[in-house]
């Protein structure tokens, strides 16, 4: 028998169920949190919170009225065959999500800007390489999507001094950051920077934007940092121009393929800092404070925040 707030199911292979089965029950007792592998009676499910469920598991329940995205990022959501095409579906935009990403930014940006690939490689030859640091407002950084993360992470960028630019769709303001938007300003943005740092969802308009011309029209030596999706970036294009020395170095998060085969090439490249997609995670303890309030305003009939737009895609 469900409780008066009806049941959560719970799905995701990264995040730990207990943890947030907690977090969600502290902020809201009448909620029956529960694994979708112990799910007894899927006509009581009335949200669901899911990152990557197999396919079919959103039909297997009829009186859904939340689907939450265990994450920021919903290209992987909105592209499934069995979403129910009426209930609303909400993401992960939390505070100190926002912080974990800008923290990874700044890291990544700092790194390439105070040329420590160089030192590393200099190290690994036991060379005493001096090469004499530029200031930071010598540095001009490009952060490519405003959204919750990307403003973020321009506004922590310009406060360390660098001239940063920022683009997105529509225009936005943020001090301190030059602001364009539009397709047509894109080229312009990437002509001038030393760094670019794409914090872009995945979109039909945004999947392989960043093809062999664009990559071109980055400046000789630039260091590309992608945050955000490997199917933004034709990564083909992307290994060759790192082999020839047109982007001087990068920092990736995100993949084609993840994990990233053990037979490709930007694994030997000593210019190349790869991580393992975990540039920003959902952190239950802040995050559930949204999330039960969501809940709160769908069991009230009122439309939840922090809804995407699913024919916008993010
Ligand atoms: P938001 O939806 O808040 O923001 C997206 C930004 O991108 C907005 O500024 C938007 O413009 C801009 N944008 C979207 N489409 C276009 C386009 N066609 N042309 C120009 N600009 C565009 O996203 P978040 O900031 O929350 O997250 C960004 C992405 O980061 C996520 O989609 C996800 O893929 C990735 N991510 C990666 C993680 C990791 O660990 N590596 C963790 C979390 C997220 P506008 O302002 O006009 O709407």
């Amino acid at each position: 028998m469900g409780t008066s707030l009806g049941t959560l199911v719970f799905y995701s292979d990264f995040d730990d169920f207990d943890t947030w089965k907690h977090a969600l029950q502290a902020q809201l007792p009448d909620l029956e949190v529960v694994h979708s592998s112990a799910v007894e009676r899927l006509q009581d499910v009335h949200y669901a919170m899911a990152w990557k469920p197999p396919e079919g598991f959103f039909r297997q329940m009829p009186n859904l009225r939340l689907i939450v995205n265990l994450g920021a990022g919903v290209d992987a959501l909105v592209a499934r065959k069995d979403l129910p095409p009426d209930v609303p579906i909400t993401r992960i935009t939390d505070p100190q999500m926002s912080r974990m990403m800008a923290g990874y930014v700044l890291f990544a940006v700092l790194r390439h800007a105070r040329d420590i690939p160089y030192f590393e490689q200099a190290q690994r030859r036991g060379a005493w390489a001096y090469r004499h640091p530029r200031a930071p407002d010598e540095t001009t950084v490009a952060v490519l999507g405003l959204g919750q993360l990307g403003a973020t992470a321009a506004h922590e960028l310009q406060r360390q001094g660098f001239r940063t630019l920022g683009w997105s769709r529509s225009p936005r303001q943020i001090e301190g950051v030059a602001c364009f938007s539009g397709m047509e300003t894109l080229d312009a943005v990437l002509g001038q920077a030393d760094i670019v740092v794409l914090m872009l969802p995945l979109t039909p308009q945004t999947q392989n934007l960043f093809d062999r011309t664009r990559l071109e029209r980055l400046r000789p030596g630039a260091a590309f940092v992608n945050v955000a999706r490997g199917a933004l970036v034709d990564q083909a294009a992307l290994t060759a121009l790192l082999q020839s020395g047109h982007i001087g170095s990068a920092t990736l998060d995100v993949f084609e393929r993840e994990p990233l085969p053990a037979a490709d090439p930007l694994w030997g490249m000593p210019h190349v800092l790869i991580t393992p997609h975990l540039a920003s995670v959902a952190i239950p303890s802040s995050s559930a404070r949204q999330i039960a309030a969501n809940i709160l305003r769908v069991a009230a009939g009122e439309p939840p925040d922090n809804r995407i737009d699913r024919s916008r895609g993010y």
